[in-house]
């Protein structure tokens, strides 16, 4: 059977078909394949959200994973993200948990935050 997706390394946006045997067709590059084949092998996403703050002046904080990771474990990872509070200060890139969900990626700050 043969899978259609888009492919969202670049901006091109190639139409890709894959079939059963991981041919691929509509890339204008080598990375449409290597993104096909992943797609429906261990398709993988980055993952941005918000945790809770212990703080007066807002009550969120950004977050998003280091890397990719696996979609399968988007959902374990939002209830380890559901639990989480921080407390500032906060800093850019700072590592929050180290290999969520033993996920080999790592919850990050987007944002800022001063006591
Ligand atoms: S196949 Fe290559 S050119 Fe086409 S969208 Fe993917 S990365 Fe971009």
């Amino acid at each position: 059977m043969k899978k259609n997706m888009t492919c969202i390394v670049c901006p091109v946006g190639c139409h890709l078909t894959i079939d059963d045997n991981h041919d691929v067709t509509g890339n204008r590059c080598k990375r449409g394949i290597a993104y096909a084949i992943e797609e429906v092998t261990n398709p993988t996403r980055m993952l941005t959200s918000t945790v809770r703050i212990d703080s007066h002046i807002t009550k969120r904080l950004s977050v998003k994973t280091s890397k990719p990771i696996p979609k399968a474990k988007l959902f374990d990872v939002m209830d380890v993200l559901n639990d989480l509070r921080v407390t500032p200060p906060i800093n850019v890139g700072d590592v929050l948990i180290k290999n969520i969900g033993n996920t080999g990626s790592d919850l990050v700050s987007t944002r800022t935050l001063m006591k």
